[in-house]
């Protein structure tokens, strides 16, 4: 045949996911660790890879790993469940609590998985807007779900790309309103410490998910987990891809979980720079950072899109979010290492302050 059929409905319109992994210096983009995983713990790992049947299927619920997170976390093995990245675990969200006839409810600005996989579950998306400090219309949400009919949301807390919390009061009066699945995305949440996890035992209808990519230095790996209610657990078990998480992801997650501790360094110097990294943004001029619980930052500045590209021309790849919804001249600015941090900062002051030869892009 040299035609092929229409791929599904659904797919009309979606434009594929694209990180832009461009050739820079200083990649901030992607709210990735700017510490890789150390030599020591890297030993360990090999040594862990290297005993690895590698011609047989890995356990396909991982539970050695499993174990390591419940014990942590003061729950059992039935109530942990790990994805192939947290990324996984979202969609395996959609496919087990949306689909035809059910109903998502989405707070944009915040992480655009959320809505693309619903979309792709012909899945309905109802939007509750946040305001424009980025908040949550915690009122809006409330009277939403007392009108029925939602399947499912997602509470990010940090949120991506916002940066802000969401309050811990809001999230449990939602759990009281609604039978709802209420996951709260907690991809962020070492940099902020604020976890639901001590009510996850009061509330079926809640969900959390983690991530190994930001604080444990996993983007690479893909590593994802989910906390909740064994009931829970089990839709989403019902749904998953039997092997998506392969005996190498799970060694490494093994090894850098037990050394979890070592990371702690790491997270904290996140922290400090975050902190420097918002106070050198509003010393320049016409640049407005929304404040943030996580490793990154958002901030307003006129003519985004070419200043994005001045940054670039620097070898400084940031977020473009100024063409979606709701953010307006926003770029998003991941907490590198220092040296990351300072070349940031320096390009956008000249950018800002015209030093650069700047371009309209052309797309
Ligand atoms: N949730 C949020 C809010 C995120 O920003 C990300 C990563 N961009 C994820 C989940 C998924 O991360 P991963 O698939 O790397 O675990």
């Amino acid at each position: 045949m040299r035609s092929v059929c229409a791929a599904a409905p659904q797919l009309a319109g979606v434009v594929p996911y694209d990180p832009k992994y461009l050739p820079v210096t200083a990649v901030l983009s992607a709210n990735e660790n700017p510490h890789d995983v150390d030599d020591e713990i890297r030993r360990d790992i090999m040594r862990e890879v290297k005993r690895l049947p590698l011609n047989r299927y890995p356990d396909p619920l991982a539970n050695d790993l499993r174990d390591m997170i419940a014990e942590a976390n003061g729950l059992d093995r039935d109530q942990v469940l790990v994805g192939n990245g947290g990324d996984e675990l979202l969609f395996n969200l959609a496919l087990a609590w949306g689909g035809p006839g059910r109903t998502f409810l989405n707070l944009p600005p915040t992480f655009s998985v959320y809505d693309a996989n619903a979309r792709l579950t012909n899945t309905s998306v109802v939007d509750v807007p946040r305001r424009a400090d980025f908040s949550i219309d915690e009122e809006a949400v409330l009277a939403r779900v007392a009108e029925g009919g939602i399947d499912y949301l997602v509470v990010t807390s940090p949120n991506n790309p916002t940066g802000q919390l969401a309050s811990e009061t809001f999230i449990l009066r939602l759990l009281d309103a609604t039978d709802a699945l209420v996951m709260v995305d907690e991809a962020y949440f070492e940099f902020s410490r604020q976890t639901m996890r001590p009510y996850l035992a009061q509330h079926k209808n809640l969900v959390i998910l983690r991530t190994f990519s930001k604080a444990f230095s996993l983007a690479g790996a893909r590593m994802g987990y989910i906390l909740g209610d064994a009931e829970v657990v089990r839709e989403f078990v019902k749904v998953r891809q039997p092997y998506s998480v392969d005996a190498v992801s799970q060694a490494v997650a093994r090894v850098v979980y037990a050394n979890r501790a070592k990371f702690e360094r790491g997270i904290l110097a996140v922290i400090e720079e975050r902190a420097r990294l918002i106070e050198g943004l509003k010393r320049i001029p016409g640049v407005k950072p929304f404040p943030s619980d996580a490793n990154y930052v958002l901030f307003r500045v006129e003519n985004a899109p070419v200043i994005w590209e001045a940054l670039y021309e620097r070898g400084v790849l940031v977020r473009d979010f100024s063409r979606a919804a709701h953010l307006e001249n926003c770029l998003r600015v991941t907490v590198g290492a220092s040296e990351e941090n300072d070349a940031f900062l320096r390009a956008l002051r000249d950018a800002v302050m015209g030093k650069c030869d700047l371009k309209v892009p052309s797309t």
